[in-house]
């Protein structure tokens, strides 16, 4: 959904938005599962620099929840996370600040995202919002075994025969040095 500059001069924009799991593209091993609900508005906001110059600032607010699964670190077996917030934002035109970069910024304005050309398209607002609010990294439990580095097997479910024979790389190079001694 984009939300234009020209239709925020005339009204607010209200929104009330499903989006199905194709919809927005997050990142390869992040899956939306069912519906991402959104509800908000938008405003025009413009900001006066100067004598002459308005700049034409978006500012979007709303909730959205929906559910998502995420690789566990360890095993990669699908963990799900159900998310929900809220946002207020402030979006400004991509090449309005562009040269400007002696102006200081001040904390108040470190919030700021960009748009590019006519406006300003939901789907990006929530993705960043999503990819925000999900952990960086993922554990389908905190004593996750993982997969067996020498046969791939996950070891929550099953044990492995390599599994006895595997040997942490702190006791080989130990035992390499040992060798070393002895001859
Ligand atoms: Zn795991
Ligand atoms: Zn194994």
């Amino acid at each position: 959904m984009l939300i234009t500059v020209a239709d925020l001069q005339l009204d607010p924009v209200e929104f009330d938005e499903h989006f199905s799991p194709d919809a927005i593209d997050y990142s390869p091993d992040i899956r939306q599962v069912g519906v991402l609900d959104t509800k908000g508005r938008a405003d025009l906001i413009e900001e006066h620099r100067g004598h002459k110059q308005v700049v034409p600032d978006i500012r979007v607010r709303g909730d959205y929840a929906g559910r998502f699964e995420v690789p566990c670190a360890r095993c990669v077996e699908p963990v799900e996370h159900p998310l929900e917030g809220s946002f207020d934002l402030l979006y400004r035109p991509i090449r309005v600040d562009a040269g400007a970069a002696e102006r200081a910024i001040s904390t108040s304005e470190t919030e700021i995202g960009y748009y590019n050309g006519d406006g300003l398209v939901l789907e990006d607002v929530l993705r960043e919002q999503v990819l925000l609010s999900l952990p960086e990294k993922t554990l389908c439990r905190a004593d996750c075994k993982g997969l067996c580095p020498g046969c791939g097997r996950n070891l929550n479910i099953e044990q492995c025969s390599c599994e006895s024979t595997q040997v942490d790389p702190r006791w080989s190079a130990l035992s390499d040095l040992r060798s070393k001694i002895k001859s």
